[in-house]
């Protein structure tokens, strides 16, 4: 007999089951086409209605101002460490960029940057990924081009809880794990990127959120299909998207927007990282989690096992545990070991409860 599955992987990660149906539903024949979207033409109507669809159910989400584009692209939160760059490290002379490296990702982003530009990380390196250094130790560049930060750090469960403040400089935000997980002033921000397979869809696509005025001012070596302003002029479509993972897009959008938007998910996500917060904290030491209490990530709680440090044999039970009561990909990265918990949107209070209550049992069974 099949048990339930609950999966608490950090990307792909859990789709809401209404979704999967629904695409499950209509793979064959999509409303009525007689075709799948897999077999759809990027240049049909009806494609264009779904990408279109795709677009305006995000605006509409996330309240976009009307002199944002909106791009769909493929290369992954990746393909952004160097688009990002090549698009905006030119819009001043200097081409001097600002990074903030909270985590593993920022980290990445930085490093590709300084095949373009000089790179200025504002704060003094951080010795282990824990913390978020306080903005009156930042060192900002009011000559930069940009100022580039990740919202949620996926792999150490580092989460800013505030907007930097620039002074006027273009803010840069990698929002690839904590995207429509809570309500965003788009304003604030020159450009938002956010990779879909973890809060809005599967692998293959990645929204980039970009303010009209910053198009047109890539490097001149910037490959074509990473240049925004070419994608945006084409909707998308300079070349072949990825038709499908932007269809999946929209079967979850609509299924946030049903659930009450980003207010609601914020609200149910705070409620769950607090469950699993509340027993570390209670725990007097068994589990551990390392992450400032002002930064932890809602969306990826990670935390180690056992009363002595790295006790990896302890960790395995723990997963062992984990995995005969069906919840999976609860692994750390392995940069880092012990356990991740990610509880993205599609995750439920159910799931996290699972999890809760697992957590209090293998506690006790180990006082
Ligand atoms: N940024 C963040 C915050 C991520 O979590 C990830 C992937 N886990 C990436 C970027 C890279 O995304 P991709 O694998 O789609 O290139």
């Amino acid at each position: 007999e099949h048990k339930q599955t609950i999966n608490f992987g950090a990307g792909p990660a859990k789709l809401p089951p209404s979704v999967l149906l629904q695409a499950q539903n209509e793979l064959l024949n999509y409303s009525g086409t007689g075709i799948s979207v897999l077999e759809m033409s990027h240049r049909s109507s009806d494609f264009n209605k779904i990408i279109n669809k795709t677009e305006s159910l995000l605006r509409e989400l996330l309240n976009i101002p009307d002199n944002y584009k909106v791009l769909f692209l493929q290369g992954g939160g990746s393909g952004q460490f160097s688009s990002v760059p090549l698009n905006l490290i030119g819009l001043k002379e200097d081409r001097c960029a600002d990074y903030l490296v909270t985590g593993t990702w920022s980290a990445k982003a930085a490093k590709e940057a300084e095949k373009y530009g000089k790179v200025n990380v504002v704060h003094p390196k951080l010795d282990s990924y824990t913390k978020i250094p306080d903005p009156s130790s930042w060192t900002l560049n009011p000559s930069a081009s940009y100022v580039y930060y990740c919202s949620n750090e996926t792999v150490h469960g580092v989460e800013y809880n505030f907007t930097p403040e620039t002074n006027g400089v273009v803010l840069v935000s990698d929002m690839s794990s904590n995207f429509l997980s809570r309500p965003v002033d788009v304003s604030k921000f020159g450009l938002i990127f956010a990779g879909a397979q973890k809060n809005v869809g599967c692998a293959g696509v990645t929204v980039v959120i970009v303010r009209e005025d910053l198009l047109g001012h890539a490097l001149k070596e910037c490959p074509i299909v990473l240049d925004y302003k070419v994608q945006a002029e084409m909707n998308s479509l300079y070349n072949t998207p990825p038709c499908f993972s932007i269809y999946i897009m929209s079967l979850v959008l609509e299924w946030i927007k049903n659930n009450g938007g980003s207010a609601a998910m914020e609200m149910l996500n705070k409620q769950k990282s607090s469950m699993i917060y509340d027993i570390i904290n209670a725990s007097n030491g068994f589990y551990v989690c390392p992450v400032d209490t002002a930064c932890r990530s809602r969306m990826n709680v990670p935390f180690r096992v056992g009363r002595k440090e790295g006790d990896e044999a302890l960790e395995k039970e723990f997963l062992d545990g984990a995995s005969k009561r069906g919840m999976i990909s609860l692994k750390g990265h392995r940069s880092v070991g012990g356990i991740r918990a990610s509880l993205y949107n599609a995750v439920t209070l159910e799931d996290t409860k699972a999890l809760a209550d697992y957590m209090k049992e293998f506690l006790k069974d180990h006082q």
